[in-house]
């Protein structure tokens, strides 16, 4: 009973605590570039608010084996997985052509590097028309 004080301010303490790393984390989130950066470095497309939101089945294997049946190159202006750990820091990123990120056939997915990556955030109807030009292309060449 006498601990009841001691307890109570010890969880109290806790609670803000806990506050306290909740509102920074809000803070880092609602920054654009954080959430961009992120993004990226979870393999991404760089858009913002994209990664809690990413379905289970968008994981590191089905990314690798994008990467993979892409040569690891960039299937825009041919930059290699090595080429972009040195220069951003992290594998190239899967994107995905329609822009849907619960679409994840293999046929709406891509490798492209970093800078790439956030031009096709522009001109979305052409990007997505060029990907799927490429895509099929290079899945005809393949078989
Ligand atoms: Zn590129």
């Amino acid at each position: 009973m006498r601990q009841s004080g001691v307890r109570g301010m010890r969880l109290d303490r806790k609670i803000l605590f806990r506050e306290k790393i909740s509102r920074l984390n809000e803070q880092r989130w609602s920054n654009f570039d954080f959430k961009r950066k992120m993004s990226i470095i979870r393999g991404g497309t760089g858009i913002p608010y994209e990664n809690c939101e990413y379905p289970v089945e968008f994981n590191d294997t089905l990314k690798e084996k994008i990467r993979k049946r892409d040569n690891y190159i960039c299937q825009n202006c041919g930059m290699d997985n090595s080429q972009h750990i040195v220069k951003f820091g992290c594998n190239l990123s899967i994107h995905h052509i329609d822009y849907n990120k619960f679409n994840n056939c293999l046929t709406n997915l891509i490798t492209l590097c970093y800078s790439c990556n956030s031009k096709a955030n522009f001109n979305k109807n052409y990007w997505t028309n060029y990907f799927m030009f490429k895509l099929n292309r290079s899945l005809i060449y393949a078989t």
